[in-house]
């Protein structure tokens, strides 16, 4: 896990319907109710290939919103994952479970008056219908799609667009689950026996792993709803390892249901 950093946004946002007194348990806000909100990224190799899942807000903000989201100094992906250890010409494949800028920010970088990949040595992953919906401009979520983070990388034929599930390298497999929109993917990956899924924005923090609790972006609730628990109820069963979009504490979890009430356990930070 290289969590690329962490802001304070609205909490109401990520808990939608759910009231405060519900989520204020879990989650602690600033005296203007904002939360902390890690984003969330990985790097996955096998020997043979090293896999980048996300690549966090990037750094084109201006000083508005940078005050706004509490974040002086966002850093440089390639800056994050160069201090784990890994360069960030040594990534071959770079996923985007979805092309929102919290998730693409960083995929990449000003140089001069060129915008060139974050991770020049890449294929960039990201489904077509995404990129169709971003394009469309909707005044619910268009602000949150900028040409910038994926436009360059489909010039150089860097960005691959997917239609639909896709096994990437042997058992790691990128899954459509609509919700938080109608393309995001999930992330799995089995190896030795185990299961480590990567829920994105379908689970965006340890504490929202109830199916109701949604978050008030997902464009889709009903939907959230359902793959939820599905995905979730899967997991529990399986003793799946699981990781979630924006929490800026829990890195990996797993997750248990006794009489209708859902908890994660044994949190690794
Ligand atoms: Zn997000």
């Amino acid at each position: 896990m290289v969590r690329a950093g962490a802001f304070w946004w609205d909490g109401g946002n990520f808990f939608g319907v759910v009231p405060k007194t519900l989520w204020g348990k879990f989650q602690k806000t600033d005296e203007l109710n904002r939360i902390e909100v890690g984003f969330n990224c990985f790097v996955v190799e096998n020997g043979d290939h090293r896999v980048l899942i996300e690549t966090g807000l990037g750094v084109r903000h201006d000083e508005r919103a940078k005050e706004r989201m509490s974040l002086p100094n966002p850093p440089l992906i390639r800056e994050v994952v160069s201090a784990h250890g890994f360069e960030p010409e040594t990534i071959d494949t770079v996923i985007n479970t979805h092309l929102h800028w919290d998730h693409v920010g960083g995929n990449t970088v000003d140089e001069g008056w060129r915008v060139v990949a974050s991770m020049p040595n890449a294929r960039y992953l990201a489904q077509r219908g995404e990129l169709e919906h971003g394009r469309e401009q909707h005044p619910r979520d268009g602000i949150s799609y900028r040409p910038v983070n994926y436009d360059p990388l489909l010039e150089t034929g860097q960005m691959h667009l997917l239609d639909g599930d896709a096994e990437v390298l042997p058992g790691l497999r990128l899954e459509v689950v609509p919700g938080h929109n109608r393309h995001m993917m999930t992330v799995t990956v089995r190896s030795g026996g185990k299961t480590w899924c990567h829920l994105a924005d379908l689970v965006q923090f340890a504490s929202s792993v109830t199916p109701t609790w949604v978050s008030g972006f997902d464009l889709f609730p009903l939907e959230a709803i359902d793959n939820k628990a599905r995905i979730l109820t899967q997991a529990a069963r399986e003793g799946w390892w699981l990781s979630f979009g924006h929490d800026p504490v829990v890195s990996f979890a797993q997750v248990e249901t006794k009489d209708g009430k859902w908890r994660t356990i044994n949190n690794l930070t």
